[in-house]
């Protein structure tokens, strides 16, 4: 019933619900903390696509490029043979972009399974330096080295990857190593020397980002997609290993990972 105009006495309210507020700030809390990695991967998604767009540019402008210089009838053989050869060269690229994006991608929604296994580095070694002939590559492995415990695949994918590096990024041929040794209770290291054009000072802290790649005269002319190294680290992190590298530039590098030893069978 409403009160009349001269019933002046106070209604009696319901009493108030106090607030739960620690639960209040937790949540805001929370809220607060899902906006800001959601801000933050949205800012790294725009930058990879930013690196993305611009790998993607080069190739196609210069593929352009040749195709439109092919089309002029006036053209002499040799250099129609020279545009042919950039065409080559650019559907090259965008097919080693289009394989170490696919790699990324499936590493990180877990689509390549890893199925750790123990096995005798040194056979893997022997298959993967074959795999680089006529290149010839030393190797160098501890005394009496243990079994290793990992997915055998992965771990050849990032010996390929740090071979084919060493190899491209010593351009004068110098020699190449691999190394292993049981470094500290459990764990083996592996390296790749090389004897090629080490790696600025100023671009190491950067060198496991996706698509960073060193901008130095010494290597204006050798391609790559910037994906390799940022690859061979999820790759290695996938087995429980660490991964590294030291260099001086113009004087060499040694690329190096960690992996378990494989549990002994009683
Ligand atoms: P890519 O070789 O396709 O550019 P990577 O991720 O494999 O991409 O390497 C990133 C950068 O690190 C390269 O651009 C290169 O300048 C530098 N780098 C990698 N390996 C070596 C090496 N063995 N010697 C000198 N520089 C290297």
């Amino acid at each position: 019933m409403f009160p009349s105009a001269n019933d002046r006495s106070i209604p009696v309210l319901p009493p108030a619900v106090e607030p739960e507020w620690d639960t209040v700030d937790r949540e805001l809390g929370q809220a607060f903390q899902e906006n800001q990695t959601l801000r933050e991967q949205i800012l790294q998604h725009a930058q990879l696509m930013q690196l993305l767009t611009h790998q993607l540019a080069t190739p196609l402008t210069a593929l352009n490029g040749a195709v439109h210089l092919l089309g002029e009838p006036s053209l002499a053989i040799d250099q129609r043979q020279e545009f042919l050869e950039v065409i080559q060269q650019k559907i090259c690229s965008l097919t080693t972009l289009l394989r170490d994006l696919m790699a990324l991608r499936n590493l990180e929604t877990g689509k390549i399974a890893t199925q750790p296994m123990s096995f005798c580095f040194e056979t893997l070694v022997k298959e993967v330096i074959a795999g680089f002939s006529p290149y010839s590559v030393r190797y160098q492995l501890g005394a009496e080295l243990p079994q290793v415990w990992g997915d055998r695949w992965q771990v050849s994918q990032v010996l390929v990857n740090f071979l084919s590096n060493a190899i491209k990024y010593s351009p004068n041929g110098e020699a190449i190593e691999v190394n292993a040794a049981v470094k500290q209770s459990g764990w083996v290291e592996i390296g790749v020397q090389d004897y090629g054009l080490g790696v600025p000072e100023a671009d190491q802290p950067h060198l496991f980002n996706r698509f960073y790649r060193v901008k130095h005269g010494d290597r204006q002319n050798i391609e790559g997609t910037g994906l390799g190294l940022s690859l061979c680290k999820l790759l290695v992190e996938n087995q429980g290993g660490q991964i590294g590298f030291e260099s001086v530039h113009g004087a060499g590098s040694r690329f190096y990972f960690t992996l378990p030893t494989a549990p002994v069978s009683t």
